[in-house]
């Protein structure tokens, strides 16, 4: 419960008001309710003709009677007086009507009262895909693996919905019922404590068994949610990798996986919803065990003729008792659902408290331009304690240089490019700008300095224009022209119906491989960085696109300083400096000619790539 509140405290905070709204709406609405079930008194009364008694007023605070008995009188004095002036049937209409204005006012604040907590749970959901969202964005690229890609759009999905559910679901019963309980044990207590007494005897059983349920409840419920993430995981997988999953034919294959782990989920879901749906019966099945002990007990005392209250008020209370056990019932609905929801708020707290290694310094050095040179010193570098990737790296790269980076696939090439912008930070060494190590640099600074084109151009849904504007705010149309234009892109884009406009579809789906490259060569063109970052840019290309992206590439590095990650050796020949990387370490450095001169990795990668 403890947990509970802490959710709670977290994310109600900006919706009190709410809270405070619906607190009056339902005390309002549990005092219309006990006054509209009050009125059965008096029509049972006349219906049954039950009471002869002849009542007369007692003045207000008479000496020698209760509050309660001088009220009970008047009422009855007052009915008895309408009743001798207009009729019995006249006056049972006048009951009948008052009971329904009275039940009109009672729902309508009921109604009132849970609408006005829509915007708490709307908002509270708002809030925590929010929260989620910007954590992903600022975690580090190395938190995501595939695995955890999986997970994490399971959590923001299913474990969202289930505190939707579960925990702001119950924030609206925790404030109704506990005022009807309140309410309506109080108005059982004014008719006749006695009995009132003995019924409170079941209810710390009630809450005894209910609590047992509930706790299984979330235990189960988190293995569930484990489930559901590798579910999601696997469909992730599956949309990235269609492509190969029809080429291999595996449809089968997958599907079968996919099958299994559904199954598994359908099966440990199962037990959990088949102890949520135990609270409802067992909770009816006490309830009216517990009305019919009372009617037995009461009704023998009234049969006895030594009962404090007559029949018609024994039957009102009885009514209060029901009342009572509707929102006994769905406080203990939230008891099962509070704790699935704290399951699935676990599940979120680990993304939300992920820790984000990468930090900037209090007091972060700015810095606007590049000037000098990047400089790796003695850097070693690994994913994970298992292998180091990078062994004492140094490496210089003057401004308006163009390095290229090579080496068989896996030597630790990309790595490298990474470490610049801090993607990932060094075990040991340090990383360079003009001269300042990158962790002591301001990161939004660091990274305007650089731009990005990748061998798959990662472009997102939206219209050509957005995604080539996407790293400048407020470009114009002609900017963004004028960019397309030195990336070779400018013809293709005005061929398309729409033009800028168009959209790309997922990834850029609707784009050719070589298109989709200029597209991202124009974004990198339209920020203008002075440093410049290509992986392996031009690898997955044929050869005429190779050509418009190189004549692109060409273009964006004149006058810039870049750092190309090569596989195809015949596009850096004129790197000023290409450093050959083998097993993260550099094993030999020098312009093209030199080391074909030299005969050893560079010349053998090249005459492999020649034949
Ligand atoms: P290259 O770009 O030369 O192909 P990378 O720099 O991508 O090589 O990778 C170098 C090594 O680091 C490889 O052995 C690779 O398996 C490992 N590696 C790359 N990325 C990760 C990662 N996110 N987590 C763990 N190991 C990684």
């Amino acid at each position: 419960m403890k947990e509970f509140w802490k959710v709670i405290k977290r994310y109600v905070r900006p919706y009190v008001q709410y809270v405070g709204g619906s607190f009056l709406l339902n005390i309002l609405s549990a005092v219309f309710n006990i006054f509209s079930f009050t009125l059965l008194i008096p029509i049972l009364n006349i219906l049954f003709s039950l009471d002869r008694k002849v009542y007369s007023f007692i003045e207000w605070g008479a000496d020698g009677y209760g509050f309660k008995d001088i009220l009970l009188n008047n009422v009855y004095w007052f009915v008895s007086e309408y009743m001798g002036l207009h009729g019995a049937g006249r006056t049972l209409l006048v009951l009948c009507l008052a009971l329904v204005a009275l039940t009109f006012v009672k729902t309508f604040c009921y109604f009132a009262s849970s609408a006005v907590m829509v915007p708490i749970r709307t908002g509270i959901i708002r809030d925590i895909r929010s929260d989620i969202y910007n954590k992903i964005i600022s975690l580090p690229i190395g938190f995501f693996t595939q695995e955890r890609k999986g997970d994490i759009i399971a959590r923001m999905s299913g474990d969202v919905s289930e505190v939707e559910t579960s925990i702001t679901g119950s924030i609206d019963m925790l404030v109704k019922n506990p005022i009807l309980i309140i309410f309506y044990i109080g108005t059982l207590f004014f008719i006749s404590w006695q009995l009132t007494l003995f019924v409170l005897v079941f209810v710390p059983v009630v809450i005894w068994i209910m609590s047992i349920i509930g706790r299984k409840l979330k235990a189960k419920s988190t293995e569930a949610q484990e489930l559901w993430s590798d579910t999601m995981s696997q469909v992730e997988e599956t949309l990235g990798g269609l492509r190969i999953i029809k080429a291999f034919l595996a449809e089968g294959k997958m599907a079968a996986r996919f099958r299994k782990i559904t199954n598994e989920y359908r099966r440990r879901t199962g037990r959990v919803n088949v102890r949520q749906v135990l609270a409802h019966p067992v909770s009816e099945f006490m309830g009216t065990a517990m009305i019919a002990i009372v009617m037995w007990v009461g009704g023998t005392i009234i049969l006895g003729g030594k009962s404090p209250i007559d029949a018609p008020t024994f039957i009102f209370y009885m009514v209060m008792l029901y009342s009572v056990i509707q929102p006994i019932k769905d406080f203990s609905r939230a008891a099962y659902g509070i704790p699935k929801g704290l399951a699935s708020m676990e599940r979120i707290d680990k993304i939300l408290g992920a820790e984000n290694p990468i930090t900037e310094k209090a007091d972060p050095i700015r810095i606007k331009e590049f000037n000098t040179s990047i400089s790796f010193r003695g850097v070693d570098f690994s994913y994970n304690e298992s292998k180091k990737v990078l062994h004492s790296i140094d490496l210089e790269i003057p401004k308006g240089k163009t390095i290229a980076i090579v080496g068989a696939s896996g030597a630790g090439k990309s790595t490298i490019a990474d470490l610049i912008p801090r993607f990932y930070d060094v075990n040991a060494g340090k990383v360079m700008i003009d001269g300042t190590d990158v962790r002591d640099l301001c990161i939004s600074d660091l990274r305007s300095l650089m731009g990005n084109v990748n061998q798959e151009a990662i472009l997102f849904n939206d219209t050509i224009f957005n995604n080539i504007a996407f790293g400048v705010e407020d470009a114009t149309l002609e900017q963004v022209e004028a960019a397309a234009k030195i990336a070779n892109a400018h013809e293709f884009i005005m061929e398309k119906p729409l033009g800028y406009q168009e959209n790309i579809g997922d990834r850029g789906s609707k784009l050719s491989g070589g298109q989709r490259q200029r597209i991202s060569i124009a974004r990198a063109i339209l920020k203008n960085p002075p440093i410049l970052i290509l992986d392996e840019a031009t690898a997955s290309l044929d050869t005429e696109s190779e050509r418009l992206v190189q004549e692109a590439l060409d273009r964006l590095m004149s006058s810039r300083t870049t750092i190309a990650i090569a596989h195809r050796l015949s596009t850096i020949k004129n790197a000023d400096e290409i450093i050959v990387l083998d097993e993260g370490r550099i094993v030999e450095r020098g312009r093209h000619e030199q080391l074909i001169e030299l005969g050893g990795h560079y010349k053998k990668l090249y005459e492999m790539q020649t034949l």
